[in-house]
Parts: structure tokens; C-alpha cells; sequence
């Protein structure tokens, strides 16, 4: 089970029926359609305790009935599902060129998914925080106006983020201290939802776990591939935070003390050499002839024409683009022994190229035999990750048992 927050322990009878909520929440998500008895049988709750909370979850809107099966021994029972149809969770994300949202609901529904050109960065903070605003109000009034309230919104940022919600750091963005999440409390004003700010690296790998390839895994790794290189991590189950909120910084490992300039200030991080910018500054020298790229898509598709073309120079920079990043996966597999590392954004456009060299460094270089299991993929899951997985933990109150306000 993944939990996100640190939710207290029960300690009295309200905090033993929330969390008995959220057992039948999540029986439902893994086993629907199921009976109020399949929920009794598993989970070990009584029968009573199971009719009450689903009748207040029915209340709720959060379960439906979808009527009787007669292929069962005994009598034909009503069975249930996820409903979630009068509310949605929202995720944003700050990419290199574009801003995207989703909208999904809490019966697993994806509501929407949208992209804007934006390119974060080139732009002011203050710009930036803007254009997220207005992308959040036009998907509100979008689903808003289908009738269902907005549960929370998360936004995933390519940087530091810390336990407020402030961005410290995001070398990609040129951010430095940024109160993101206080910035667009203020600007959304009175949400009556609530309003939270993460990496995108955390919030792609909730979106893998429970949409991904490995979905149900309980160790498994997102590595982003943008304007930096990050690491979601899933150790037994759980996001890994790290004490103040700054684990995963895997794109600010350094590989070669002699390496190129990272825009973090230091030399030879494997984003210097990996993330998105130097990756389109290797292989195509002539894209910052006209000034800094700000539309990334368009290079992304060179590189892959040139590699299909199998353009020698080409070829060879990314075999040493994938050593890299197996480089750093075999820092992780021996670190944290993963059941699998999934790479996003743009190392999955150019997984074909990257993947088969890595996968022979990850190996080469994890202790382990056969680098102790770990697989090393591109996400299945498009670019929108950690929009995706943003959404994914706005609904994370109603998962943990907690009935929506009003
Ligand atoms: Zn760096």
C-alpha cells in the first residue's frame, strides 16, 4: 500500500472508521466488481461494519452498484465498483517547453489531459506561476461545469521541492526560492480543496505505480528525463523523501569530476550530460544557433530521424547517453536493489537508441548478479507522468478514508 503522507495511527473510534473506509475503498480498486461478502471475507471486517461504510460510500458517490451476478455459489449477490463521478483530482506539470494538467476521478478515470506551450525556462517564475494558474482555472471550470467538485490539486516541479511546498532550487527552471505552493494558494484564493506542490520525479512514480507497466510494485524507480533528471523512489511501498523532502536528486550525481558545467553550478552531474538540454547541445550543435531552444519537440524529432537514419555521430552519442544513465541506474539498483527502473520523458522517446547501452552498463556496474533483478524500461506512460501521478495524489485523502467535504 503506498502511503504518501504520514497518516496518523487510529486512535480512536472515528480514526478505526476511516481507516476501515479506506480498506473497503481499496478492496473495491484491486478486486472490482466485488460483493459486500467478497469485502467481508478478505478483509477481515465484519459484515456489519462492511454494509455500513459501503452504504455511506454509495451516500457518498464513491461506489455504485452495478447489480446482481448469478454465476456465484449461493445466493446472486449486488456487486460493486468505483464511482467518483461527481468529483476529480488535478495534476500539473512544469515540463521543458509545455505545461500540461489531467484531470482524473477517484474511479480511475482520466477526465482530461492538456498541453501548453510554455517555455519555463526562458520565462520569470512569476510568469510561470501564471500560466499554471491559468491552465488550472480553465480544467476546474472544465470539470466544474460537468458537475463534480475539485478534491486537491498537486503540481510536479523538475526541482527541490521542500516540505512547504517552496521550490529552493530547480537548476533546469533558473528557480531559486520560489513559494510555489503559497504563490498559488493566493493567486487560486479560496479553493475549498486542497493545494500541494511536489517533484515531478515523486509524483511520475505514483503514476507508474498505479498505472505503469510495474503497476503494484512496492520498490520500483521513475527517472524523469526533461530539463533535469530526477528519481522517484517506491522502497517497500513508500515514497522516499528523505528528511527534509530532497531525496532523489539522481541528475546531481557526479559521474566525472571532469565532466561538463551542470547548470547546479558543480562539474560532470549526470544531467550536465543527460537532461534534456545537453542532450539536444550534443547532437545537434547547430539547435542554439538562433538563440536558446525553447521548443524542444521539434529537435527531439531530428535526433530520432537521425538515429533512424543511423547517422554514425549520432548513434554513438547516445550509446554514451544510455552508458551514462546506466551509470546512474547501477547506482540506484545498488543502493536500493528496485524491482525496476522506468525512464520518462525524453529517455523514453529515445529509449530504442539509449536502452540497450545502459542496460549493459547497469549490469557491469551493480555488485549484484544480473544487477540484482532489476529491470531497466522506458515508462509505458506518455510524457504526462507526473501530471498523471499529480492527480493520482490529490485523490489521496479520499483513498485514506476520508469522506470529501460537503
Ligand atoms: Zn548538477
Amino acid at each position: 500500500m503506498i502511503s504518501i503522507h504520514n497518516e496518523p495511527q487510529p486512535t480512536d473510534l472515528g480514526d478505526v472508521r476511516v481507516a476501515n473506509r479506506a480498506v473497503v475503498l481499496r478492496h473495491v480498486r484491486l478486486h472490482a466488481p466485488c460483493s459486500r461478502a467478497d469485502i467481508a471475507a478478505t478483509t477481515g471486517l465484519n459484515k456489519a461494519t462492511v454494509s455500513s461504510l459501503v452504504t455511506e460510500l454509495l451516500d457518498r458517490r464513491l461506489l455504485r452498484e452495478t447489480g446482481l451476478t448469478g454465476n456465484r455459489v449461493g445466493r446472486p449477490a449486488t456487486m460493486l465498483v468505483l464511482d467518483g463521478s461527481p468529483y476529480a483530482a488535478l495534476g500539473l506539470q512544469i515540463g521543458a517547453d509545455d505545461l500540461v494538467v489531467v484531470a482524473v476521478d477517484p474511479g480511475g478515470n482520466r477526465l482530461l489531459t492538456w498541453r501548453r506551450a510554455f517555455p519555463a525556462p526562458t520565462a520569470d517564475p512569476a510568469d510561470t506561476v501564471r500560466a499554471l494558474v491559468t491552465l488550472a482555472r480553465r480544467a476546474i471550470g472544465r470539470v466544474t461545469g460537468q458537475g463534480r467538485t475539485v478534491l486537491g490539486l498537486t503540481v510536479g516541479v523538475p526541482g527541490l521541492v521542500d516540505t512547504a511546498g517552496a521550490v529552493p532550487l530547480a537548476s533546469g527552471l533558473g528557480w531559486r526560492d520560489v513559494p510555489l505552493a503559497a504563490d498559488l494558494r493566493a493567486a487560486l484564493r479560496e479553493t475549498g480543496f486542497t493545494v500541494t506542490v511536489d517533484t515531478d520525479a515523486n509524483l511520475a512514480v505514483l503514476a507508474e505505480q498505479r498505472h505503469g507497466a510495474y503497476a503494484g510494485a512496492t520498490d520500483l524507480v521513475h527517472v524523469t528525463g526533461g530539463v533535469s533528471v530526477g528519481a522517484g523512489v517506491l522502497a517497500g511501498g513508500r515514497l522516499l523523501r528523505g528528511g527534509r523532502g530532497h531525496a532523489g536528486e539522481l541528475g546531481h550525481l557526479c559521474l566525472d569530476p571532469a565532466g561538463p558545467p551542470c547548470p547546479c553550478g558543480r562539474r560532470g552531474c549526470l544531467a550536465a550530460s543527460t537532461a534534456l538540454p545537453a542532450v539536444v547541445a550534443r547532437l545537434l550543435p547547430d539547435a542554439t544557433h538562433d538563440g536558446p531552444v525553447t521548443d524542444y519537440l521539434p529537435e527531439l524529432d531530428r535526433i530520432v530521424a537521425s538515429a533512424r537514419q543511423e547517422e554514425p555521430a549520432v548513434l554513438a552519442g547516445l550509446a554514451e547517453i544510455g552508458r551514462q544513465l546506466g551509470h546512474g541506474a547501477s547506482i540506484l539498483a545498488n543502493l536500493l536493489n528496485p524491482e525496476a527502473i522506468v525512464v520518462g520523458g525524453h529517455f523514453a522517446t529515445l529509449a530504442p537508441w539509449l536502452l540497450p547501452a545502459a542496460r549493459a552498463e547497469l549490469v557491469a556496474r551493480t555488485l549484484a548478479p544480473q544487477a540484482g533483478g532489476c529491470r531497466l524500461d522506458a515508462s509505458t506512460l506518455d510524457s504526462a507522468a507526473p501530471a498523471l501521478g499529480g492527480a493520482t495524489a490529490a485523490l489521496a485523502t479520499i483513498e485514506a478514508g476520508r469522506l470529501p467535504v460537503g
